[in-house]
């Protein structure tokens, strides 16, 4: 099977991190027998510089035709003043909404080497590896009403509304459950149930998918603010945590603090799989923006960009040793002592992003046997 890969470069350090993941797509294809076409296509403030639009059409239609699109980064102060739907980000939401991407992974994954830098103490991260999945298009960020209107009194009133369908839940879980199937084969569903009726009727409906689809899996319930609470007080009892929006939005960002600098950490966005061609519409990204202070030096961490194709390679292909082997070939550079500017300590050795990914491969090479 070949599998097709669009490119979405964009802008600042965007097209570096990209063209370096691009040397180890070729290695998986020398090495691992991996079959795969890439076409590059513009998006972001490029593309808004070539074809008059963040959001061209032709990029959109090229996802859409991808197994999987490994996206760079958009924007930088050259477009900030542009008008709302001209600015370069308008092409990744473009990409999120016609591909309908509901959810949203984030591993917090610590390395061992960088154990230290965490603002935990290192026996509690060491070791981690957990994937929060976040539901991406429902909930109180999109539900009506939003809005404020002004009281009689001369007060002002301002309400959003959290809004959850039976089936937006279960497609969500869904994926939780799948993933955890690749992984440690444990579910915990973190939502409010002792307070909001969206809560209760989230965890009425994980309850249910889990028993008649996913009875293997390990499924346990967490209030959000207790999840919270555990995240940094052990967060190695969980794998995967599935959780609507905007606790998710929250809990995501404190799990992927765990394990430091934002140059190492990846992200994916997936949509729904199609019943009768198991195609699921996927984007991988790090989570970084464009670094317009460091772009065009050579100085970009690459291993987000590395760590979103190994993502790419366990969720998107189902290679999962693939993706282990990428992740141990990063820690294996990582505990040699090579570091990028960003997570440079005393001691190491300062790297640039094309020696970083020389590294990488160097690893992988050692590895593979
Ligand atoms: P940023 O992530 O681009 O940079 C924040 C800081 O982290 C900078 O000092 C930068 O040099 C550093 N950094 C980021 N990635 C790095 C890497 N791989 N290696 C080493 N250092 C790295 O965030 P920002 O400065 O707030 O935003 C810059 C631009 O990126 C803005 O236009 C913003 O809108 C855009 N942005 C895009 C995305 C995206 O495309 N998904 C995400 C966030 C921000």
């Amino acid at each position: 099977m070949t599998y097709k890969i669009l490119l979405t470069p964009g802008d600042g350090i965007g097209p570096e991190v990209i063209e370096q993941t691009g040397r180890v797509l070729g290695w998986f294809a020398q090495n691992r027998n991996f079959a795969f076409e890439t076409e590059s296509a513009p998006i972001g403030g490029i593309a808004y510089e070539t074809l008059g639009t963040p959001e061209p059409d032709s990029t959109i239609e090229k996802a859409k035709a991808a197994d999987a699109v490994l996206f760079g980064a958009v924007g930088g102060p050259k477009w900030d003043k542009l008008p709302f739907h001209q600015k370069p980000e308008r092409g990744l939401l473009r990409l999120r909404k016609d591909l309908e991407l509901f959810a949203n992974l984030r591993p917090a994954l610590c390395f061992d080497a960088l154990k230290d830098a965490s603002s935990l103490k290192p026996e509690i991260v060491a070791g981690l590896d957990i994937l929060i999945v976040r539901e991406l298009t429902g909930g109180v960020y999109f539900g009506e009403p939003k809005e404020t209107t002004t009281l009689p009194d001369g007060q002002k009133r301002a309400v959003d509304t959290q809004v959850y369908t039976t089936s937006e839940i279960e497609r969500i879980a869904r994926v939780a459950f799948e993933l955890a199937r690749l992984r440690g084969n444990k579910v915990a569903s973190a939502e409010k149930s002792n307070v909001m009726v969206t809560g209760v009727l989230w965890r009425e409906v994980v309850t249910k998918v889990h028993a008649e689809e996913f009875p293997d899996v390990q499924l346990s319930h967490v209030l959000a603010d207790n999840c919270a609470m555990q995240l940094v007080r052990n967060p190695k009892q969980y794998d995967v945590i599935v959780t609507d929006n905007l606790f998710g939005d929250v809990l995501s960002d404190e799990a992927a603090q765990l394990t430091g600098s934002i140059g190492m950490l990846p992200s994916a966005s997936l949509g729904a799989k199609d019943p009768a061609s198991g195609k699921q519409a996927a984007l991988y990204e790090p989570i970084h923006g464009s670094a317009p202070d460091i772009a065009g030096q050579g100085l970009a961490n690459p291993i987000a960009c590395i760590l979103s194709f190994a993502m790419c390679l366990r969720y998107s292909f189902g290679r999962v040793e693939d993706a282990t082997l990428l992740e141990r070939a990063v820690d294996k550079v990582l505990s040699e002592g090579f570091r990028t500017a960003d997570i440079m300590q005393p001691g190491m050795t300062k790297l640039g992003t094309a020696a970083m990914t020389d590294r990488v491969l160097m690893a992988l090479d050692a590895l593979k046997a």
